[in-house]
């Protein structure tokens, strides 16, 4: 599927090799909002959707569409070892699933709980007590051995999409053992067990490189990395568990043809004061997080502080899209455009956004960025 330019313009959204040529360093914009968590809202649904029914949203407001997959996190559900899921809580409220994965070295745990129009969250993870974490590596290392599993389960979601957009497989950063902890409680288990816990990271870092393997052979088009939660951790911290493992992550991605993302938001002025971002240059750099919530006063200048080859993703406050005005959204879109035009850059928000998040400020961000473009 290709469309000659200016039918890509009034269309608004691009074809995956449309957003591949741009990212390659062609001309053009992409609009990319990280909306998966959203998707239950604008369809007022019950379910997630399904990876047809995102697509289907994304065009349906304009955007290019941009798939973020999390999931390889536990073993296929036909492995041997098997999965539990029990229903003990069932309301119109809320839902919650006691979900137990049994392990060579003993279960692991975690609630799954759904609110209605919105994604399931985990509450409690896997990871509690010191022994958790023997289990948590046993589950890791099997993991490791279902490489054809995990391939087809990313092949499958690649050709669902088709050319409609991108497959993104998120890799959080090591201190969050992927899904198994919570962000706020990653310092107390550091504090804890910090052998055990620096073993287990290593245990992730070495999974995470499985999957990049495996996004690359199922064809994926990016692999996102590094996290939120910059607030909760010290420098060095960062440096040990989140850049240097980022910087891995990119070069191996690369190697295989994946383009990268690194995702980091929270506090990240020290880390940009100490150029500690100038150590490797990802496709795309997502995103500063300005005053209050963040440190970075001006995402503008911080932008400038990237390597010139690195797409800036961001430019919108989730706040605004989430509780603004249709003319409000138009303005930040107007003045990300002043303030990054002459560079590299993914018009987007700082990071996921909010449910509840309006159809119509949706629909400001892509109408008010074609009219710009047309412009151009
Ligand atoms: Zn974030």
């Amino acid at each position: 599927m290709s469309y000659p330019p200016k039918v890509a313009a009034i269309r608004q959204w691009k074809s995956r090799s449309e957003m591949r040529a741009i990212l390659e360093g062609g001309p053009g914009r992409l609009v990319m909002l990280n909306m998966q968590d959203n998707i239950a809202f604008l369809r007022n649904g019950p379910s997630n959707g399904t990876l047809t029914e995102f697509m289907e949203t994304c065009h349906e407001l304009g955007t290019d569409a941009y798939a973020i997959i999390g999931e390889a996190d536990y073993l296929p559900s036909t492995h041997p070892w098997g999965r539990q899921r029990k229903v003990i809580l069932d309301t119109p409220e809320e839902r919650i699933v006691e979900i137990t994965q049994p392990t060579p070295c003993g279960p692991l745990t975690s609630l799954e709980v759904t609110h209605p129009g919105q994604k399931p969250a985990r509450t409690k993870m896997f990871l509690e007590e010191e022994a958790d974490y023997t289990a948590a590596m046993a589950l890791l290392r099997e993991l490791r051995a279902c490489r054809a599993e995990v391939i087809a389960h990313f092949s499958a979601m690649r050709q669902e999409i088709g050319e409609n957009g991108f497959l993104s497989i998120f890799i959080p950063q090591p201190m969050e053992m992927f899904y198994f902890i919570l962000h706020e409680q990653m310092v107390y288990h550091f504090l804890d067990f910090p052998e055990t816990y620096r073993q287990a990271m290593d245990e992730v870092e070495k999974t995470s490189h499985f999957i990049i393997d495996c996004a690359a052979e199922a064809g994926a088009d990016m692999v996102l990395f590094g996290g939120a939660g910059t607030e909760v951790y010290n420098p060095q911290m960062i440096e040990d568990h989140v850049l240097r493992p980022a910087i891995d992550f990119d070069a191996h991605c690369k190697q295989l043809g994946l383009f990268t993302l690194m995702h980091c938001c929270g506090r990240t002025k020290i880390y940009l004061d100490n150029h500690w971002f100038d150590r490797f240059s990802p496709t795309i750099f997502e995103s500063f997080t300005p005053l209050p919530l963040g440190d970075v006063k001006s995402p503008e200048a911080a932008a400038h502080q990237l390597p010139p080859d690195t797409f800036f993703k961001g430019g919108l406050s989730l706040d605004t899209l989430h509780r603004g005005t249709p003319a409000e959204v138009t303005a930040e879109v107007e003045a990300a455009y002043r303030a990054f035009g002459d560079r590299r850059f993914v018009l987007a928000g700082t990071c996921a956004v909010l449910t509840g998040t309006p159809r119509e400020n949706l629909l400001a961000v892509t109408n008010t960025a074609a009219t710009l473009e047309t412009a151009v």
